[in-house]
């Protein structure tokens, strides 16, 4: 894991809140932030990251690399 959002980028149009399939994502301090322990990049769910793929301004939803990626247990 994980996606971050790029606060300073964010609109908080929170359309990426509800596409979330692990409930990652919720409004803070009038923008929107990715929870890391939450996030599974969307393995499992979806080919895309869905925050990345309904997001209006590009590389708001990042990788964020202080995380080691997210790896489904097989
Ligand atoms: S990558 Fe998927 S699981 Fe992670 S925050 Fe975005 S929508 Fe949620
Ligand atoms: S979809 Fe993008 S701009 Fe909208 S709240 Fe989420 S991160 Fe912010």
């Amino acid at each position: 894991m994980a996606y971050k959002i790029v606060s300073s980028q964010c609109t908080a149009c929170s359309a990426c809140e509800p596409e979330c399939p692990n409930n990652a994502i919720r409004e803070k301090d009038g923008t929107f932030i990715i929870k890391p322990e939450k996030c599974t990049e969307c393995i499992g769910y979806f080919d895309d990251p869905q925050c990345v793929a309904v997001c209006p301004v590009d590389d708001t939803c990042i990788i964020d690399n202080s995380y080691p990626r997210y790896e489904a247990a097989v």
